[in-house]
């Protein structure tokens, strides 16, 4: 559900699709919504010894203290574990030790492609659906086959060797750990609150074309096929095509990154996809700021605003808010797809 309160309300707006509106003058400094939970969030391999996996917490790249050995994840402090192995229960820790041991079992074949520059064009909508419909097809049959107990002395459907040859080769590929752990994190979100999910995140303002380039597009298939024959047997029903698309498409315009420092920090270590946040429109001048604080992010006014005013943040991060109007513009289009028409973009241009 869109967040709604005595403070803000999420309405069409002419000609610029939803925002949040609101509904009453609100002084500044005032807190308006919080979004507590990513719907799917991934903290970059590179990363993976100095961010806390619960609270986001970094020390300037230190390691961190507490380890957990089984699943590799690291925290600031015990206290952070043990909430982490709270919200993860048991399905969730098997499956990242699951996604941990397939990721080592491959150390001469790990690449990361999200931080690389696109080779060629972006995949058009048509291209992108027929490679997700082909991959739910092998899916499809795979998570069949996983779903028959071994031990069950009924006859269920057997893999024929066309199919394991075409999981063998699945798993053989590279593996790209960044794409594994965000669409895995998607699958257990969804595992654990399916209506929310139905609710708030398959309602996002989605991108049917996300990919950058047909390898970025490969890569996101394969790591779904490669989840699909490691998370354990109970996440299989969350392990659909249709989720990974819905996390792939809704996380182009909606996503944050986690930077150190909250939103100005330097180090970029990973993205989320947060839902409540995602009805913010943006501004080059907002009136609304934003602060992580450990997973939550928190919105305050920044100036005073009255009734009937759009709340808006920036959807530029770091350094970014010191760019010429031109070069704003162009990063807003690049990254999140529209032309910038803010106050500020109208009044510089
Ligand atoms: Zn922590
Ligand atoms: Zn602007």
């Amino acid at each position: 559900m869109p967040p709604s309160s005595a403070l803000i309300a999420v309405q069409d707006i002419p000609g610029a699709g939803r925002g949040v509106l609101a509904q009453q003058n609100i002084p500044a400094n005032t807190h308006v919504l919080d979004s507590p939970r990513p719907a799917a969030h991934v903290i970059f391999r590179q990363y993976r010894k100095e961010v806390c996996a619960q609270c986001f917490g970094y020390d300037r790249g230190r390691n961190l203290p507490v380890k957990d050995n089984t699943t590799g994840k690291v925290f600031c402090s015990e206290a952070c574990r043990e909430n982490w192995i709270r919200d993860e229960d048991e399905l969730g820790a098997g499956a990242w030790l699951a996604l941990e041991n397939f990721v080592k079992s491959k150390s001469k074949a790990v690449v990361s492609t999200l931080s690389q520059c696109s080779v060629g064009d972006k995949p058009g909508e048509r291209a992108v659906l027929s490679r997700w419909e082909e991959a739910e097809k092998i899916a499809s049959i795979h998570r069949q086959v996983r779903s028959v107990d071994a031990s069950d002395p009924r006859p269920g459907i057997r893999a024929d060797k066309g199919h394991r040859r075409t999981m063998q080769n699945v798993c053989s590929q590279p593996v790209d750990p960044d794409i594994l752990a965000y669409l895995l994190s998607g699958m257990l979100s969804h595992r654990q609150a399916p209506e929310r999910w139905d609710a708030e995140v398959a309602t996002l303002a989605m991108d049917p074309e996300p990919y950058k380039d047909n390898a970025d597009l490969e890569a996101h298939c394969n790591a779904f096929l490669q989840l699909a024959s490691i998370v354990p047997r109970d996440l299989l029903e969350s392990c659909t095509g249709q989720i990974c698309q819905t996390i792939s498409n809704a996380s182009s315009h909606n996503s944050f990154g986690i930077r150190a420092g909250g939103e100005d920090g330097e180090e970029y270590m990973g993205y989320s996809l947060y839902p409540e946040a995602s009805y913010f429109n943006h501004s080059c001048l907002p009136n609304i700021s934003k602060v992580r604080v450990g997973r939550t992010w928190q919105f305050r006014t920044a100036r005073e605003v009255v009734e009937g005013e759009q709340l808006c943040i920036t959807y530029l991060g770091g350094d970014e808010k010191d760019l010429t109007v031109e070069e704003r513009r162009q990063r807003l289009k690049g990254v999140w797809g529209f032309e910038c028409m803010c106050e500020r973009c109208r009044n510089e241009n």
